[in-house]
């Protein structure tokens, strides 16, 4: 083998090659790459270990790009949600309609009324963008936006319970994904937290008995992310309201994902309603923005003029608040829900969360042979029944009768875990990654979200490459 020599760095730099790679990645990101490169290179060059083709200008260019292009990548990826959890939080839950997206744009690229008043000519309140729309989609007087629900629940306790007794069944004493607490939460917010009931059983009276001078609240928690099932008892929310009441104290209500229409109408399972919360007395009520309201990351706080007042009033609101992209978004989603006819139509996740059984059935059977015929021998690919969830903690125990693409290993049962572990990364390092669940031997890739279907197609060329 002939030995050759390294070029200098400066020869490499100005060299045609690279000349597009400085173009494109300006001067001290090549140069840094490059020097890196040849800083490698060095010893197996001086042992004689490199053909000279190795050490072309040409060549080391082209390793150059290789490196600042994957350095350079968007670590912000997206990817197939084929999971079968329409809101999933690990990735990135609702999907906002386009109204939404335009909004975000606008609000991005011009300067715009967030906190001034337009009629006025004076300072504004960014709240105040969307405090109409609120006040007519759920006759609550008024509304605050922080970051998102779990900065809601923070921020109500805080304001109006520090110092004080907040009154809580054992039952609602949760804890969701991501280290949100119930009780961590209150003992942040400086709420001393009086549990009343027992696991699966808690009564008017045990409410009662727990009220004396210290109580600051009474709060009722959705329990989201499991169900208690059984021999149960809990106190519906007018009857807590009206001991909240009796007592001269609020009731605050989280809960959790909140809708403002009665999903039943399309086929979905029963979530409470913001406005049912309202109407049935409790006196703040928090909720996510991209739960089920598919909107964005937010968190709702809707009362009276009242105590709304005093929660703004809170020096923690000014580090909690949301930005101007939020409150575009959401102001767009909240437009939606004006129409309630077309909200499926219109309402990305409502669309995805009502897609017929049938209608992913037909896809799931229409892709299957396309899928078959790039993944190769050794697997069965079939179009399945099967049942998905809403996620985000909606609904823990219901199913979403869904379809699926249904990949099965050949190969015999000591090696099938392996071969799918095998599988689920070549999926994952797809140019889109597709991301699905193994259950059952198989891997299911459930069809619900699958909307941008030529999308998907154009990732199945890219199977056969990781085949090893
Ligand atoms: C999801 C959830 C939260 C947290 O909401 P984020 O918007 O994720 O902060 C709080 N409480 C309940 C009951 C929930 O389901």
């Amino acid at each position: 083998m002939t030995s050759a020599r390294l070029p200098s760095i400066d020869r490499l730099l100005r060299s045609p090659a690279c000349a597009p790679l400085q173009q494109r990645y300006g001067r001290e990101a090549l140069l840094a790459t490059l020097r890196d490169l040849l800083d490698e290179l060095r010893e197996p060059a001086r042992h004689g270990q490199l053909a000279a083709v190795e050490l072309s200008e040409a060549v080391l260019a082209g390793r150059a790009g290789e490196r600042l292009a994957a350095h350079h990548a968007s670590r912000v990826r997206r990817v197939f949600n084929l999971t079968g959890t329409v809101l999933h939080t690990n990735l990135g839950r609702a999907l906002l309609p386009e109204e939404a997206i335009e909004a975000i744009t606008t609000a991005a690229r011009y300067p715009l009324n967030l906190e001034f008043d337009l009629a006025t000519g004076k300072r504004g309140d960014r709240d105040d963008l969307i405090t109409g729309l609120i006040r007519e989609l759920t006759g609550a007087e008024a509304v605050t936006v922080v970051n998102n629900n779990a900065a809601a629940v923070l921020l109500a306790l805080n304001s109006l319970g520090a110092r004080k007794e907040g009154i809580i069944s054992r039952g609602e004493l949760i804890e969701i994904g991501g280290a949100f607490r119930i009780p961590d939460i209150m003992a942040r917010a400086g709420v001393k937290l009086v549990e009343v009931g027992t696991t699966n059983r808690t009564h008017a009276k045990d409410y009662e008995a727990a009220i004396g001078p210290r109580s600051g609240l009474l709060m009722r928690v959705h329990t989201s992310n499991y169900s208690v099932q059984g021999f149960t008892a809990s106190v519906a929310t007018r009857d807590l309201a009206d001991i909240a009441h009796a007592h001269g104290l609020p009731l605050l209500e989280d809960l959790g994902s909140g809708t403002l229409v009665d999903l039943t109408r399309w086929g979905l399972p029963k979530e409470p309603t913001v406005q049912e919360a309202l109407k049935d007395g409790a006196d703040i009520v928090t909720f996510s923005g991209d739960k089920l309201l598919g909107g964005p990351q937010a968190g709702l706080i809707l009362g009276s003029k009242e105590l709304i007042g005093r929660i703004k009033k809170n020096p923690l609101k000014r580090a909690l608040r949301v930005d101007k992209l939020t409150l575009a978004a959401l102001e767009a989603v909240l437009n939606l829900y004006r129409d309630p006819d077309r909200l499926a139509e219109r309402l990305t996740t409502l669309r995805l969360l009502s897609r017929p059984q049938t209608d992913i059935q037909s896809q799931a059977e229409r892709l299957a042979p396309l899928l078959a015929a790039h993944l190769g021998e050794g697997w069965t690919v079939s179009a399945e029944a099967a049942l998905g969830m809403i996620g985000s903690g909606a609904q823990p125990v219901a199913r979403l009768p869904s379809a699926a693409l249904c990949l099965r290993p050949q190969s015999n049962k000591r090696l099938r875990g392996r071969v799918l572990r095998e599988l689920e990364e070549r999926l994952r390092s797809l140019p889109i990654p597709v991301l699905g669940r193994i259950d059952d031997d198989a891997l299911w890739l459930d069809l619900r979200q699958l909307d941008d279907e030529p999308a998907f197609l154009a990732q199945l060329p890219h199977l056969a490459e990781g085949v090893a």
